[in-house]
């Protein structure tokens, strides 16, 4: 399988970010890019670097709206200006959207646009969420010219952003914008997500749209982030009704649970006839990923890899999550020996 890198795949992480009511060092450090890129050298990938797409803009604003994307732009250039200002945009406050007035002050629009404390835009996120697009479509470009399958590393991630409103370490929603794309050549998108949190941001993005399957499979909002989305309940609307499937697991959900779930998710892909499957593709459901409560070990990675192979579909792996630990790059090896073993 070939590996599309974001050129930006090591760069340095965001500083802080807010968990438990207290300001700790982000999650997400170059080491773990450079981790990741070792497990696909590992398992035989052959590394690609992506660069700019043409025509990168509309292919975002299809997904994301205009007004929040040119704020990604120049959000850091205009916080940057006054006086005393953080070198990370952070939200001061959270507006009620539905009496608030819409106010350009850079304050008032980190509030407007940045849903949480985990996604501080600093000098290099613009640029860095850019090149983590063009690496997925650059991969969606490859399976739309017969490639089977195509790893992307992107940092940063993007299965939380939403249609408007950055969050949980997002900014572009990578694997929405990957699923549009290919959606100009196969008639049913599937996106399973395979991250330890909801994918929240892709399930809002697609939730109205029949052409386009969300499943996530994800520790129990209940008393995990993202906590106010994520629940059995949330199945899409209008003609996208039944286009949603979420599967919330407990704390310690061990592998064969989470197969369990795995196959579950894997027969509704198959009875909605996708034709195309990306696979928001998260870690920290290892054991001992720092954000984590499940219970996978290195080789569940394997089996995982080879049930979603079992769907013989053109895959796009897209990366989300799975943090500084040892074994990142072996679950990372795990998964794709799985996937190419059968
Ligand atoms: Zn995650």
């Amino acid at each position: 399988m070939k590996a599309i890198l974001s050129p930006y795949f090591d760069a340095p992480g965001p500083a802080k970010f807010l968990r438990r009511g207290r300001f700790v060092e982000h999650p997400d450090v170059a080491q773990r890019g450079n981790q990741i890129r070792v497990g696909l050298e590992m398992a035989g990938c052959e590394i690609v670097f992506a660069s700019s797409q043409p025509e990168l803009r509309k292919l975002i604003i299809a997904v994301h709206d205009t007004a929040y994307v040119e704020y990604l732009e120049s959000a850091w250039s205009n916080w940057s200006k006054m006086p005393d200002a953080s070198t990370e945009i952070f939200p001061n406050i959270s507006p009620n959207r539905h009496i608030a007035q819409f106010n350009e002050n850079p304050v008032a629009l980190a509030g407007w646009y940045i849903a949480d404390c985990a996604a501080p835009i600093g000098e290099y996120t613009w640029r860095n969420a850019l090149l983590s697009v063009s690496a997925v479509i650059q991969g969606a470009s490859c399976l739309r010219a017969g490639e089977f399958a195509i790893y992307a590393l992107c940092r940063p991630s993007g299965h939380h952003a939403c249609q408007d409103r950055a969050m949980g370490m997002c900014f572009l929603n990578n694997a929405a914008i990957a699923a549009q794309e290919l959606h100009q050549q196969f008639a049913k998108v599937a996106i399973l997500d395979i991250d330890m949190h909801h994918g929240n941001g892709t399930q809002q993005i697609f939730y109205q749209h029949s052409d386009f399957l969300t499943i996530s499979i994800h520790g129990n909002p209940a008393n995990f982030y993202p906590f106010y989305t994520g629940f059995e309940n949330e199945c899409g609307s209008d003609e996208g009704e039944e286009c949603n499937l979420n599967i919330p697991l407990p704390p310690g959900t061990n592998e064969a649970s989470y197969i369990q779930a795995l196959e579950k998710a894997i027969d509704v892909i198959s009875s909605f006839k996708a034709e195309a499957l990306v696979v928001a593709t998260g870690f920290d459901t290892f054991k001992s990923d720092p954000l984590g409560c499940f219970s996978l070990e290195s080789t569940s990675y394997n089996e995982i890899g080879r049930k979603i192979k079992s769907l013989s579909l053109p895959t796009l792996f897209v990366q989300e999550g799975g943090y500084f630990v040892e074994a990142l790059s072996e679950n990372v090896r795990q998964l794709v020996a799985g996937f190419e073993s059968v």
